[in-house]
């Protein structure tokens, strides 16, 4: 009788640690697959601006070197391709940081409200490229004071404003607006009127490397990070993200802010 107990005892526990090394090999075949994944598409997003660059280079050593016209447009493309590689590195090491939740956040109280028009002049460039109105939805806004990562929330109001100036028409508007939401909340709207997305796309546009319209997307140069590290960056700061969105209207992308009532020094 004490052998059945002992045996039962015994199958007992040999199928729970067989089910524990079971789960186990089960998240090992998850994080292995997660790991796969993002390697082919690292490798993938890399791919296409090296073989540009090296493109620009074989054809200046094909003799578009002795050519001192073609020679700086040539040394010019390969350095725009130069750059985009190293947005995407950064913007890699960015997201594996997030992702792992390895990046610390450095908290302080500024004017949000200061941090929008410090963004938007930054990026005056680029949207006039587009002739495309940056514009801030108060003549003379008061200061906003937040709790928060300075230079993370001015790097989400940054990929929000590429975002609506890439996939914005000519002569279009971005327009920001700062409004209270509940007594310690802000929140902070970026709204454009450009090509919208497709409902079916908007669950998995926060996925890293996912695009909508693959082939219109690439040729706007993104690495199809930004949005993921827009919402890594808002939820550590434990706020909330929200899009909606209409083909052919435009898109809004909102996020929360912690408000402070003390001013920063
Ligand atoms: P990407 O580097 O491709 O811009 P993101 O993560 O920033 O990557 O955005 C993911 C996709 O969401 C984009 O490829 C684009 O298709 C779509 N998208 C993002 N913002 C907008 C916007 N303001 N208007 C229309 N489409 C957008």
């Amino acid at each position: 009788k004490p052998v059945t107990t002992d045996m039962k005892t015994l199958t007992e526990e040999i199928e729970k640690f067989a089910e524990g090394k079971k789960i186990e090999i089960d998240t090992l075949k998850i994080r292995e697959e997660y790991r796969r994944d993002f390697l082919g598409n690292v490798s993938h997003e890399l791919k296409t601006p090296l073989f540009t660059v090296q493109g620009y280079i074989l054809t200046l050593l094909d003799g578009a070197m002795n050519d001192k016209k073609l020679r700086q447009k040539y040394l010019q493309r390969a350095s725009k391709g130069v750059e985009r590689l190293i947005y995407i590195v950064k913007d890699l090491d960015l997201i594996t940081k997030l992702e792992v939740g390895d990046l610390k956040l450095t908290r302080e109280d500024f004017d949000v409200i200061e941090l929008i028009q410090n963004t938007f002049d930054l990026l005056e460039m680029k949207a006039a490229q587009k002739q495309i109105a940056l514009v801030f939805d108060m003549e003379y806004p008061n200061p906003v004071y937040v709790n928060a990562d300075r230079e993370k929330v001015q790097q989400v109001i940054s990929n929000l404003l590429v975002n609506s100036i890439k996939y914005g028409h000519a002569n279009g508007t971005t327009e920001v607006s700062v409004e209270n939401l509940i007594k310690n909340k802000v929140i902070i709207r970026v709204t454009d009127n450009g090509s919208g997305i497709p409902k079916q796309h908007i669950p998995r546009l926060f996925e890293r490397f996912y695009r909508v319209d693959q082939s219109g997307s690439r040729s706007e140069g993104g690495s199809g990070l930004g949005l993921s590290i827009v919402k890594h960056i808002i939820e550590a700061h434990g706020e909330k993200i929200y899009v909606e969105s209409e083909v052919g209207v435009g898109s809004e992308f909102s996020f929360t802010l912690e408000k402070t009532a003390k001013r920063a020094e």
